[in-house]
C-alpha cells in the first residue's frame, strides 16, 4: 500500500475541512470492509484517510416520530433492533441479508450506502474501465451475467447495497455535512446513473459526509418486505432483490413503493409496478400484471436475460407475501 496520513478527528464539524475537494485524495474510513479492500488492491491511493470511528455520537438508532439512524451504526445493530424489525421490516430483512455476521458487525450504514460497485472489471486494478477514467465498459462485449437490465450505458454496473433499495422504498433521506453546512437529501435524489458524473455513483461532494439516515414513520396499514436472490446462500450480493412497501386497507393497496436491487446502476424504482398496484384490490391477476410490468423496459445484455424472469418472480413473491 502507498503511505497515507491517518487522521482521528475529534469533532464532526472538523471533518469537511480535512477532506479534499477532489475525489480519492482523502477518504473516509468507517467499518473499513470495503475501503480496506480498495486500498489493498490499489484501486484507490489516498493521501489521507480519516477514521470516522474516532467521532462520538454517530452510532445510534432512534424511533420516535420516524426512524433516525446514525451513519456509523453497524448493519448488525440495524438488523437486530426491535423497533426496526417491528416497524421497518423491509430494512431489517435487507440488513440481515447483507454479507456475513462478521461483515455486518464491522460494516456501517454510511459505508454500505457509499460502497463502490462490485463489477469485476471495476475491481480489477489492471483494467482501466470507463468508471476509472478509461474509455469503455468492458462488460458490454465481455462477461456481463451480473450486469444491469435498466439504466445502463455508458457504464453497466449494478448498485451493490441491500440497505439502499429498502431505504428508498421507505422514502428515506440522508443528512449530509459539508463545508457549507448541513443539508438533507432524499435518497431517491442521492444516487445517479453513471452518465455525466461517470466515476461516482451519487451526488455526494468529495468533502461531504453522511451523518444520518432518516425514515418517515410508515402510514397505518403499511406492510413491507425485502426479498433477495443470490447465488450463494452463505453470503452474496443480490442478483435481483425487491424492496416492497405497500400501504394497505384490507386487500386494497392505497400506495405502493417498489424498488429493485441488483438490476441497475442505482436502486431502481419499479414505477410501472407501482402504477399497476395503486388503488387496486391485490388479486392474483393484479399481482401477476404488476410483476410483469416491472420488466417492461428491461434491456438485457448478452448473458443476463435470465434476470428478467427472475425479477418477475421476485416481485410476484414479494407482493404475495404482503397480501
Ligand atoms: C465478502 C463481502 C460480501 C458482501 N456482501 C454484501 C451484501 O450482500 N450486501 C451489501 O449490501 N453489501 C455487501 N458487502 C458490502 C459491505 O456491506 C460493505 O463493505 C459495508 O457495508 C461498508 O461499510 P463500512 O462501514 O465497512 O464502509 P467502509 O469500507 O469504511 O467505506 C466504504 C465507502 O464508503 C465511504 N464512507 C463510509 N462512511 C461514510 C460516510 N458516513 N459518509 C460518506 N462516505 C462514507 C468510504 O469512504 C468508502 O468509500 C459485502 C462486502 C464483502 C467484503
Amino acid at each position: 500500500m502507498v503511505n497515507f496520513e491517518y487522521v482521528n478527528p475529534k469533532t464532526l464539524e472538523s471533518v469537511p475541512a480535512l477532506l479534499s475537494k477532489k475525489w480519492d485524495e482523502t477518504m473516509l474510513l468507517a467499518g473499513g470492509t470495503d475501503l480496506l479492500d480498495m486500498l489493498k488492491e490499489r484501486l484507490v491511493q489516498p493521501q489521507r484517510v480519516i477514521n470516522l470511528k474516532s467521532l462520538p455520537g454517530l452510532s445510534y438508532i432512534k424511533n420516535g416520530a420516524g426512524l433516525e439512524i446514525g451513519a456509523l451504526t453497524t448493519i448488525a445493530e440495524i438488523a437486530e433492533h426491535s423497533s426496526v424489525r417491528k416497524n421497518f421490516a423491509v430494512l431489517a430483512e435487507a440488513a440481515e441479508s447483507i454479507a456475513t455476521p462478521q461483515l455486518r458487525n464491522m460494516g456501517t450504514l454510511g459505508g454500505n450506502l457509499c460502497q463502490r460497485p462490485r463489477c469485476w472489471y471495476f475491481r480489477n486494478k489492471d483494467i482501466v474501465c470507463i468508471k476509472k477514467g478509461g474509455s469503455k465498459c468492458y462488460a458490454v462485449d465481455g462477461l456481463n451475467k451480473y450486469h444491469c437490465l435498466f439504466g445502463g450505458g455508458p457504464s453497466f454496473i449494478v448498485h451493490p447495497s441491500d440497505a439502499a433499495p429498502a431505504l428508498m422504498a421507505l422514502g428515506a433521506s440522508l443528512d449530509l455535512l459539508g463545508p457549507n453546512g448541513k443539508e438533507n437529501v432524499a435518497l431517491a435524489d442521492f444516487y445517479e446513473l453513471p452518465v455525466d458524473n461517470i466515476r461516482r455513483e451519487h451526488v455526494l461532494e468529495p468533502n461531504q459526509i453522511i451523518t444520518a439516515v432518516k425514515v418517515p414513520q410508515p402510514a397505518p396499514g403499511t406492510k413491507c418486505t425485502y426479498l433477495k436472490f443470490r447465488e450463494k446462500q452463505s453470503l452474496d450480493f443480490a442478483i435481483v432483490s425487491v424492496a416492497a412497501v405497500l400501504q394497505m386497507e384490507g386487500k386494497v393497496c392505497r400506495k405502493a413503493s417498489v424498488v429493485l436491487g441488483g438490476v441497475a446502476p442505482l436502486p431502481w424504482r419499479a414505477e410501472a409496478t407501482e402504477a399497476e398496484l395503486n388503488g387496486k384490490t391485490l388479486t392474483a391477476e393484479v399481482i401477476k400484471k404488476a410483476a410483469e410490468a416491472a420488466v417492461d423496459k428491461a434491456i438485457p445484455m448478452k448473458q443476463n436475460s435470465y434476470k428478467i424472469q427472475l425479477t418477475k418472480v421476485m416481485v410476484k413473491r414479494a407482493l404475495e407475501k404482503l397480501v
